[in-house]
């Protein structure tokens, strides 16, 4: 039986010469592919030698690095499942993921070791290793005696590769459990779907603690044996940079927004690249149009989830339609359904439900949550409202939970979104529903104005759509903020959102019901 482990799988396609760059940093250093191979056998062996058995967790909550990387694929090697945690995260809430997934091991920063002694201790954790940025830490001092060979573990296809957390309706963040082969699958549909070949070089400006920066950028670049310039974190000056040596970028939307913010940023930094794709968050079709204009491209946008890595993607040859997220991906099943699970027509908005070899096999040590989550058919219930149009194009409305209920009707703040955008002064919208007492919720908007500008008011905001929609989308008030509270993947957080405006709310005549209670800030 061939080994399922997902490092084993992704090894099998490293290039023939390992002098070949795997990582490159912005200041020059480079790690080959031999270098990989040695390193993260130096860790494996090291996590092997502190009683990580297959199976175990690890918990890590580092900066990126190239070594952040490799102590992933250790993970993998020595069969253990990889928890990665966003640096920004709290020790408040560390302790939830320490509590919950009980992880063998804690690999943190240096300076985070005084206060995780205890919640480590707590949660039987044992003694936390510690890396930091410039290779300085425990773990890269005790592996330096540990061998450069290390066997890479046995694991099935559907052992657990990876645990990520993703926060949702009820709150408390949940473990979405990742198998080898959800991983590994949907690398290999990528890597096709999206022409990885030789010669490429992708600049990697994502975070490694979820999905996209992770497994979407980090393993099409393995598993096609090439470099990824990898930087700690996205800067557009240095993305300018660099792009002329690169063939392929991944970033968020905010990333593509700040890109044109850049003087002189175009088609010069961009001539080498092949591919540029934009996911995690939607892309507004003005930066669409206005990335083409300024630079030739047009972005290609993908869908995705931390459940079930990426389902759909506007296609690689063929039309890239702005405000859609393409097709779905060779294996995986999408449909959309209405009320009580009847199928949504052609153009009929409708929940998202996905079903596929990428699809997670479920949420950590939360079995009803998971069967609650799944159709008898085997579909998972992705929480997203979308429309696949005649001609099998997907276009995302928003998350369920977003939708305002308005009266009994309900109305998709993506529609209202879409046409405040379009108004002379907006820069950018998002709309969530405040407590009304006679209406449930009313449509609220927060308009974010182009630099300079003075106008809209809300009285034009109102008035403008009023021509377009049906009264009872039209935004009840309308208030304007400076910046849209959005988390590191560039969502906009409307649970932060709805409680700011109902906060703004109270401040101003004739107001107010109780607003919403908050929910868990997303990862
Ligand atoms: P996460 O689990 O953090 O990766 O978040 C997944 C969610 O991000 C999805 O369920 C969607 O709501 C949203 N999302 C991801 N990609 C897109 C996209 N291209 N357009 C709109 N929403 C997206």
């Amino acid at each position: 039986m061939t080994n399922a482990n997902l490092y084993a799988l992704l090894e099998a396609h490293f290039p023939a010469d390992l002098t070949a760059a795997c990582l490159e940093t912005p200041d020059g250093a480079v790690w080959t592919y031999a270098d990989i191979e040695a390193e993260s056998a130096r860790y494996a062996s090291l996590l092997a030698e502190r009683g990580v058995a297959p199976g175990d967790r690890v918990a890590v909550q580092v900066e990126k690095s190239p070594r952040a990387l490799i102590l992933y694929l250790a993970c993998l090697r020595a069969g253990a499942v990889y928890l990665p945690l966003n640096p920004a995260y709290p020790e408040r809430e560390l302790e939830y993921f320490l509590g919950d997934a009980a992880p063998r091991l804690v690999v943190a920063r240096p300076e985070s070791l005084n206060g995780l002694s205890g919640p480590c201790e707590r949660h039987g954790a044992g003694e936390p290793l510690t890396l930091g940025a410039h290779a300085d830490g425990t773990l890269v001092e005790a592996s330096r005696a540990m061998p450069n060979r290390f066997d890479t573990v046995e694991r099935r296809s559907d052992d657990l590769a990876a645990l990520l957390y993703t926060s949702g309706t009820t709150g408390q963040p949940k473990g979405a459990m990742l198998t080898h082969a959800n991983l590994f699958s949907n690398a290999q549909v990528l890597h096709a779907a999206w022409g990885f070949h030789e010669g490429d070089v992708l600049l990697h400006m994502l975070p490694i603690f979820h999905t996209h920066g992770l497994f979407v950028a980090c393993h099409t670049s393995l598993l096609n044996g090439s470099p990824m310039i990898f930087c700690p974190r996205f800067d557009a000056a240095e993305a300018c940079r660099l792009l002329p040596r690169a063939t392929v970028f991944m970033g968020v939307p905010t990333f593509y927004v700040r890109l044109l913010r850049e003087a002189g940023f175009g088609e010069k930094q961009c001539a080498g690249v092949r591919l540029f794709v934009s996911g995690s968050a939607p892309l507004l079709e003005q930066t669409f149009e206005e990335f083409r204009e300024r630079t030739g491209h047009t972005i290609l946008e993908r869908y995705g989830m931390t459940e079930c890595g990426m389902s759909t993607s506007n296609p690689l040859d063929g039309e890239r339609r702005a405000g859609t997220v393409g097709l779905p991906l060779p294996g995986v099943d999408l449909r959309t359904t209405g009320d009580g699970g009847a199928p949504a027509g052609p153009g009929e908005v409708g929940e998202i439900e996905l079903r596929g070899p990428n699809v997670f096999s479920g949420y950590w040590r939360m079995p009803e949550k998971t069967a609650e989550e799944f159709t008898d058919d085997g579909y998972f219930r992705s929480g997203d409202l979308g429309r696949i149009g005649e001609d099998g194009y997907v276009a995302i409305v928003g998350r369920g939970k977003d939708l305002v209920i308005t009266g009994g009707l309900n109305v998709y703040p993506k529609e209202v979104e879409l046409l405040i955008d379009k108004l002379d002064g907006v820069a950018e919208s998002a709309v969530v529903g405040l407590p009304h007492p006679d209406f449930g919720e009313q449509v609220t908007a927060a308009v974010v104005r182009e630099p300079e500008a003075t106008e809209p008011s809300e009285q034009s905001v109102i008035d403008a759509l009023k021509r377009d929609l049906a009264g009872y989308k039209v935004p009840k008030q309308v208030f304007f903020v400076d910046l849209l509270p959005r988390n590191s993947m560039g969502k906009v957080q409307k649970s932060v959102l709805r409680e700011q405006l109902a906060r703004q709310r109270t401040r101003e005549p004739g107001s107010p019901p109780t607003p919403r209670a908050a929910t868990a800030p997303d990862p």
